[in-house]
């Protein structure tokens, strides 16, 4: 591996939130993921947001800020670092740039770039991306992964929530299906509390409501946010 190149954390080691990464080669930084941490309070407006000391110290090197997915705990953070370095350019795939624009308020504009199938080169980065599946939108790219792994890996980060706890976590169509009977089964209004941002579970909770023809109400600016840009999206 490149000698040269520096690959640390801000945030989201060790704990749930505020995923931030630094990647510095012979001067020049990329920025992965600037999320946010909820605070254990109950109020999802409150969090906190990456140390960006070291990022205000060497702005002049930042060369971009890569969005892997549109998590709050990966996205939540950028509008707080946009304010203090307004000029940064960002990648993410058509969903991400989407939501990350709807967080973005007051007229803040923001250079936002749409990755595609397409590598990205900005200074001593070149940046390839594969998709995969998620609870966010996106399906997985596993031949482009495959070819990754041919060409040869020096480093694998992997960012995965639990991922330090023993044994295995339930696949979601379980997480559904239970939902389901409890839907179904229920006589009068049920009430699901959920990140705005796990679309995949909002998708299946809509499907069984008019399933079940029950009303939907949905609450919450994130919630709401959240369905206006998946309707602009048409997924
Ligand atoms: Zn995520």
């Amino acid at each position: 591996m490149d000698s040269n190149l520096k690959v640390f954390a801000l945030g989201g080691l060790h704990e749930v939130g505020k995923n931030c990464y630094v990647l510095e080669k012979n001067g020049d930084i990329i920025i992965v993921d600037c999320g946010i941490k909820f605070l254990n309070n109950n109020n999802l407006a409150d969090g906190t947001v990456p140390n960006f000391a070291y990022l205000l110290e060497n702005r002049s090197k930042i060369k971009g800020l890569f969005i892997t997915h549109g998590h709050e705990d990966h996205i939540g953070g950028i509008p707080s670092l946009l304010q203090l370095i307004p000029t940064i350019p960002i990648y993410g795939s058509e969903f991400s740039i989407s939501l990350l624009k709807k967080k973005i308020r007051g007229g803040t504009t923001i250079s936002a770039t749409i990755f595609h199938d397409e590598p990205i080169t900005t200074g001593e980065f070149r940046v390839d991306f594969f998709r995969v599946t998620h609870s966010i939108p996106e399906k997985f790219d596993l031949v482009k992964l495959a070819e990754t792994g041919k060409r040869g890996v020096d480093l694998l980060l992997s960012d995965s929530t639990n991922a330090e706890v023993e044994g295995t976590t339930p696949s979601e169509a379980k997480v559904v299906k239970r939902l389901e009977n409890i839907i179904t089964e229920a006589t009068g209004r049920v009430i699901i509390t959920s990140f705005a941002s796990n679309v995949y579970r909002l998708k299946k909770v809509i499907e069984i409501a008019k399933k079940t023809s029950k009303k939907i109400v949905l609450l919450g600016s994130s919630l709401l946010r959240m369905i206006e840009v998946i309707n602009k999206a048409s997924l």
